[in-house]
């Protein structure tokens, strides 16, 4: 239900992906990890046009968006609607309160009600364990509460599927889990993600399949266990090594 083909991203005389393959199914958790630069975060950039790919193609759902082309702004909004995206810094408007913040995407994006907006945001904060924070502004949120909210608000959109940019690595240790919980649950519930993470132990539990990134390139893709017990790749082995 996700299909990259020949995915190519530079910027100036730097490529940064070099031509990304990759078919995800719906329903499945990708885990992508790979040393800093190797083009994760870009990925996933791409994935939501906040990055202009410079050729190639992804297909979400029933929308395909072709680089080769130069897209109209309407394609581009209607292929945007198809994935929503949980940001490392969580970037939630500071003058918004929680719910403020997770009913402005269905109002502004989707044209519902303010009512109907605030009823699922609501709930979607209740599901994230924050029914008891609604009116709380984010500079009175932990840094797991707010990133919480972060992902009540990408939820809202009712996306194909969910990005999530290194999420908890902004967050102090002991905040971590109650983030990784929230999406595990979500992972239960067969919502598509695609998972850039440092979190091995979240790939390892979580992931359908993790996706081994080098250079701009997919140098591996396996289940869990093989990629943390039995890479195949000599490049994947060192930085497996690396991070032990
Ligand atoms: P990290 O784990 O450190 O976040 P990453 O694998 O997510 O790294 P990217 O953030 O995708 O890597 O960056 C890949 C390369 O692209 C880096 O060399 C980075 O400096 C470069 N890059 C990313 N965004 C831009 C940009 N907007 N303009 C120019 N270069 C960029």
């Amino acid at each position: 239900m996700i299909s990259i083909n020949g995915l190519h991203k530079q910027f100036g005389d730097l490529e940064v992906l070099k031509g990304i393959d990759l078919q995800i199914n719906k329903g499945e958790v990708i885990v992508v990890i790979g040393p800093s630069g190797s083009g994760k975060t870009t990925l996933l950039r791409c994935l939501n046009i906040l990055e202009v790919p410079t050729s190639g193609s992804i297909t979400i759902d029933d929308q395909t968006a072709d680089f080769s082309k130069s897209l109209p702004k309407r394609s581009i909004d209607l292929f945007r609607k198809k994935s929503a995206m949980v940001f490392q810094h969580y970037n939630l408007f500071p003058h918004m309160t929680a719910i403020q913040n997770v009913m402005e995407g269905p109002v502004i994006v989707k044209k519902l009600s303010k009512a109907e907006a605030r009823k699922k945001a609501e709930q979607l904060l209740i599901k994230v364990g924050l029914g008891d924070k609604l009116d709380f502004y984010p500079h009175q949120l932990s840094g797991g509460q707010q990133q919480r909210v972060g992902i009540a608000r990408a939820l809202a959109l009712e996306p194909k599927v969910m990005l999530f940019d290194e999420p908890t690595s902004a967050l102090d240790p002991e905040l971590v889990g109650e983030v990784l919980q929230v999406m595990k649950d979500l992972a239960g519930e067969g919502i598509t993600m695609v998972v850039v993470t440092h979190e091995m132990r979240f790939a390892n539990d979580v992931a359908d399949e993790v996706i081994f990134m080098d250079q701009g390139k997919i140098i591996e893709r396996s289940k869990p266990v093989d990629m943390f017990t039995n890479p195949k790749e000599e490049r994947t082995k060192q930085f497996l090594n690396l991070l032990q």
